[in-house]
């Protein structure tokens, strides 16, 4: 029997032992996303570690041929894109040759492993030719995938996965992220009650809502060039901007840019949040014809 070494990782929580009992009794799926925390790319590189590891009792064990070779980054049946590091990790001919290297068998390991790790960046283009194998998954192969949170990717992908959500201090960078891309999908929302929720949660702390309000107006932005036929993603969050893309004119996305940017504008004059808050609720629902 095969158990996963999870003492190197402590903060690995409900999620980390859940994939730590599915490890031990072989049961694994053969597609995992793993979002939330930063402790989920931690937890990725040790499960896709433990997969090849050909020592006995826990795994990775850190010594027998397959540990030593992934440490030396040649393991051949072990794959790593790492978004985080580089956004453009994952084009589509990256994604092409993962789907054709999928499905030759493994040349040491039981099975070969491929690990996306902060796939986030990933375009909808690259996401569909990830889904295609699967759709068809290969057999002996495992894909790990992790990113800040899984709306990030196309329902398809979703579905044909299963899902291990981190809890825990997630890095501020990535919090703006998200709170932004649940605003911008808000926005879009038949009534108004999200919105506000949202935004209201963000009076307390007005240097994050600055930073939350410039993040959301790049994705309005983004949204506007992808609505005339423009493909630059300034604001590292496309699944949102693609969402309002396909639901609103580009005029439309132009008024929600120009209404982030007056916010942004009057949270430098020291504006009341409260009040701001408000009027800015009011001013996107108007700005998308809701
Ligand atoms: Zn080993």
């Amino acid at each position: 029997m095969s158990v996963l070494n999870l003492h190197e990782i402590p903060d690995a929580g409900a999620a980390g032992k859940q994939l730590s009992l599915l490890f031990q009794e072989g049961r694994l799926p053969h597609a995992l996303i793993l979002e939330g925390a930063p402790v989920r790319n931690k937890v990725a590189r040790l499960l896709a570690r433990a997969l090849v590891c050909g020592g006995e009792g826990e795994r990775p064990c850190g010594r027998c041929p397959a540990c030593v070779k992934v440490q030396a980054g040649s393991h051949p049946d072990l794959t790593v894109l790492d978004g985080d590091a580089d956004p453009r990790a994952f084009p589509i001919d990256a994604i092409r040759a993962i789907r054709s290297d999928a499905y030759v068998k493994p040349n040491e390991a039981p099975g070969k492993v491929f690990l996306l790790l902060g796939v986030q960046s990933m375009t909808e283009v690259s996401q569909n030719a990830l889904l295609k194998v699967f759709e068809e998954p290969p057999e002996n192969v495992t894909f790990i995938l992790t990113t800040v949170s899984v709306t990030s990717l196309l329902p398809t992908i979703r579905s044909r996965a299963q899902v291990f959500s981190f809890e825990g201090e997630v890095a501020p960078e990535e919090e703006i992220q998200k709170d932004a891309a649940q605003l911008a999908h808000a926005v879009l929302a038949k009534n108004e009650s999200e919105l506000l929720f949202r935004l209201a949660g963000l009076i307390r702390d007005k240097t994050r809502l600055a930073s939350v309000l410039e993040q959301l107006g790049l994705i309005f932005r983004d949204a506007a060039v992808l609505r005339a036929g423009g493909n630059v993603c300034l604001s590292g969050s496309e699944e949102p901007a693609r969402a309002l893309a396909s639901a609103l004119t580009r005029d439309r996305l132009m008024l929600l840019y120009e209404e982030a940017k007056k916010a942004g504008r009057a949270m430098e004059r020291n504006a009341n949040a409260a009040l701001l808050v408000t009027a800015l609720c009011s001013g996107l629902r108007e700005a998308a014809g809701r």
